[in-house]
């Protein structure tokens, strides 16, 4: 998750529309998510439980490569995978986000500056060997352990580390 602060106004916080019956169409989660908390968000950590029940290890919040100042949500070390869950409304989602009507440039170029922000850092962390997972908030936390799962086994077998379970 991008560690830009929410907007604190009224106008700004009322334009983003949840998708119907998500997570976030809760007053409090949309409140939380809205808020100032970055990490631990109700998607993030649902698909968190998941993949760990699935008995894969991994560090939260942790730093893929040293040298890169960027945080990914999930981070399989020895198979080198870093995951994203993307925040719908700061990452600029297609299905949900919806442009701010007040100070529409601003929004865009934060928008857009985190939009390019998360390519560049996909190509760093690819330039270095890595397989980078992105996923938006929106999307069902199962369908996104699924891929998780499916991953960290696939480049266990090709990187010949299935023994190892530590992340
Ligand atoms: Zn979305």
């Amino acid at each position: 998750m991008s560690k830009k602060k929410s907007p604190q106004t009224d106008e700004n916080s009322g334009s983003w529309a949840a998708p119907e019956g998500s997570w976030a169409s809760s007053a409090a989660n949309r409140k939380s998510m809205l808020g100032n908390r970055n990490r631990d968000t109700s998607p993030e950590l649902a698909l968190r439980r998941l993949v760990h029940a699935a008995g894969l290890r991994y560090r939260v919040a942790a730093k893929p490569l040293a040298k890169m100042r960027r945080t990914a949500d999930m981070v399989f070390r020895p198979t080198r995978i870093a995951v994203f869950i993307d925040g719908c409304y700061w990452h600029g989602c297609p299905d949900h986000f919806v442009q701010p009507k007040t100070n529409p440039e601003y929004w865009e170029n934060k928008i857009g500056g985190n939009i390019r922000r998360d390519r560049e850092t996909d190509q760093r962390l690819t330039d270095e060997g890595w397989l980078v997972l992105r996923f938006w908030e929106h999307q069902p936390a199962e369908e996104c352990a699924a891929i998780v799962e499916d991953a960290v086994r696939t480049r266990r077998q090709a990187l010949g580390t299935g023994r190892r379970r530590r992340a």
